[in-house]
């Protein structure tokens, strides 16, 4: 017994709606009020997710507010870059493999949005860098800090070489006197002290494995060493891309996959536009990020079902952004935005 595949998990706190336009796999109670019109259809779902979940998998979770979840999903928490704008936070998304929360880039605004989500960021014990750009790593000490605080024990990094000396620089060195102080008043010093940060090499192949949950990584094509990731778990998959032009490694690591979360740094937007304080942008951001049809290309050429625009720069038309991937792609196709979930 198995959800529908495009079914969304039940509504968590917080959280709305919000596709570019389509979004047949976007949370919110809209695809399933569709199929279930009658009083109370979120409650039926809960419960039918909740026995599938002890059917087909054999046990079952209970995160957040006690709703029961299976499968794999993506909250997108921040689709931003790194120009600061209160639409977008930087850079950041949770995975929910079978309702553990793994959380991929960390930039700034991050931290808020998980909190914005109703997610206790206690339960983060997974932390995946695409690559260390500031607006995806800004708030990584703010994280580690934060959740260590809100009682966390453990924590495992995984990222591209050059991770741990983040981590040393950004955390360990500026805040040792802050962390002794905490630890010398009855805090224990696991998981902050004894982060367990792994440096993945830059080349495809798998970089995790705890028996239901299987992550591959392929490097991409950025102005930094950077790793796309796809997470496996319970027969679905989901891709995120990173920072990248296109990039036909990702092609081969997308392959089939149910979800494709692609950077669209170049969709068109205000910040695009010839301006004497910036010259012309687009053409030096071009060969390190992607613009729709690119990664709308990706998504075809992979074959996969549903593509996740996201990293836009401020003042991004949604429509004309949405229309250049779908010239492209016949699958299903998301413009990306803070707090929107979508289900494999
Ligand atoms: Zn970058
Ligand atoms: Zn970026």
């Amino acid at each position: 017994m198995r959800p529908p595949s495009s079914l969304a998990a039940p509504r968590r706190g917080g959280l709305r709606a919000r596709s570019g336009s389509a979004g047949s796999g976007a949370t919110g109670s809209g695809r399933w009020a569709r199929l279930c019109p009658w009083p109370g259809a979120d409650d039926w779902q809960a419960w039918f997710l909740g026995v599938a979940a002890v059917v087909d998998c054999g046990h079952m979770f209970v995160p957040e507010k006690g709703v029961l979840t299976v499968s794999l999903r993506v909250l997108l928490l921040g689709t931003g870059s790194p120009r600061p704008t209160l639409e977008r936070a930087n850079t950041g998304q949770v995975v929910f493999a079978g309702g553990r929360p793994i959380l991929v880039d960390c930039g700034a605004g991050v931290m808020r949005r998980l909190l914005e989500a109703g997610l206790d960021p206690a339960r983060v014990t997974l932390l995946f860098l695409t690559h260390l750009h500031s607006d995806h790593t800004l708030d990584y000490a703010e994280f580690v800090l934060g959740s260590w605080a809100m009682g966390r024990g453990e924590l495992a990094v995984y990222g591209p070489p050059g991770t741990a000396c983040l981590h040393r620089l950004l955390l360990l060195e500026p805040y040792a006197d802050d962390i002794a102080y905490r630890v010398s008043v009855g805090r224990s010093p696991a998981g902050v002290l004894d982060v367990a940060i792994h440096e993945c090499p830059l080349e495809p192949g798998g970089i995790y494995d705890d028996g239901s949950l299987r992550v591959r990584a392929a490097p991409v094509i950025h102005s930094a060493p950077t790793l796309a990731f796809r997470f496996d778990y319970a027969g679905k998959s989901l891709v995120i891309s990173g920072d990248t032009a296109y990039c036909p490694a990702l092609v081969e690591l997308a392959r089939g996959a149910d979800v494709l979360v692609h950077d669209a740094c170049l969709a068109p937007a205000l910040a695009l536009e010839p301006n004497p304080l910036w010259g012309n942008l687009a053409e030096r951001l071009r060969h390190h990020h992607a613009t729709p049809a690119e990664a709308a290309r990706v998504a075809r050429e992979a074959n996969v079902r549903t593509l996740v625009l996201t990293h836009f720069l401020r003042g991004v038309y949604e429509d004309a952004t949405f229309e250049e991937a779908e010239h492209e792609f016949d699958g299903e196709v998301i413009v990306g935005r803070d707090l929107l979930e979508i289900s494999c």
